[in-house]
């Protein structure tokens, strides 16, 4: 198993500056384990301005930039809804999942 994987960490100034990936690796060294979610953060991307603070709050690192706003990577969101509380645009909304 391979050990995790530290980024170098250079706080960013503009959004420009910010990665792409997710903000840390070390959800991706579990298999996929969002099996048990009950509830699923839906972007609306009208209303994103794109600040990228769900990207910094989320527990997982599971959001990353996508075109100057964000997305979530589902396979590893555990559906805590703090990017839903913390996204003070209120572009994001919790879904019961099917
Ligand atoms: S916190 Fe809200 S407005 Fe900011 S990037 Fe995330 S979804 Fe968009
Ligand atoms: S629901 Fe939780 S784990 Fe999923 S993207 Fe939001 S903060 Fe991250």
């Amino acid at each position: 198993m391979s050990r995790p994987v530290v980024r170098p960490y250079k706080k960013p100034v503009h959004i420009k500056e910010y990665p792409k990936g997710t903000c840390f690796t070390a959800g991706y060294l579990v298999t996929e384990n969002a099996d048990w979610r009950t509830e699923k953060p839906v972007i609306n991307n009208e209303s994103c301005n794109g600040c990228f603070y769900c990207y910094l709050c989320c527990p997982e690192g599971v959001i990353f930039k996508k075109e100057n706003k964000v997305d979530i990577d589902y396979k590893f969101c555990k559906g805590c809804g703090i990017c839903a509380k913390a996204c003070k645009a209120k572009a994001i909304t919790m879904n019961r999942e099917e």
